[in-house]
């Protein structure tokens, strides 16, 4: 049996997402899945502009994939951004090559991630938001034993996590 890894925090405004995907950016390498679950609002897009931001990539070029599906970035650490709302679900990301995406040289940010469980690695960090308030979001982090959870969670031990 894996070793499961579990981090949850408190987001009380979007800087504090920010803030908490950069930690998240900072400790991912090339081949990563970050899998982003929940609400519309909840704030995927917000944390993968974060994650960019930690990867060398401006803020303002991380805009929603929901019409493309998929972003591709360059920079020092490519990065792929893939938004899967639009898809009918495993089966139709199938067809369009999404496992290819998903096994990609660069970081793998997947928005919807739940439509396509069964394409995501066994290895893949899932972040899921619950909105909680207006500006509140609950952010949970969960990871098999990944090589990149300890650093992750030194990294993001200023902000209080609480599990
Ligand atoms: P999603 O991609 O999940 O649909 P977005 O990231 O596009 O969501 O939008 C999140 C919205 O919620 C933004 O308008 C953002 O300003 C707002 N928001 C308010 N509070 C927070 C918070 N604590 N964390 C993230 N987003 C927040
Ligand atoms: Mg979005």
């Amino acid at each position: 049996m894996c070793d499961k890894r579990h981090l949850s925090f408190s987001s009380e405004s979007p800087e504090d997402t920010l803030a908490i995907a950069r930690a998240l950016g900072e400790a991912l390498r090339p081949g990563d899945v970050v899998a982003l679950v929940g609400d519309l609002g909840a704030g995927k897009t917000l944390f993968c502009k974060g994650v960019g931001e930690a990867l060398g990539i401006p803020p303002g070029r991380i805009v929603s994939p929901t019409f493309t599906i998929v972003t591709e970035h360059a920079g020092p650490v490519p990065l792929t951004h893939i938004d899967v709302y639009r898809l009918s679900g495993a089966r139709e990301a199938d067809e369009i090559g999404m496992r290819e995406l998903l096994s990609g040289d660069g970081v793998c940010l997947v928005e919807w991630a739940e439509k396509i469980a069964e394409l995501l690695p066994m290895d893949c960090i899932q972040v899921t938001f619950t909105i909680s308030g207006d500006d509140r979001r609950e952010i949970a982090i969960d990871a098999q034993d990944h090589p990149r959870f300890d650093d992750f969670r030194a990294r993001s031990q200023r902000f209080q996590p609480r599990g």
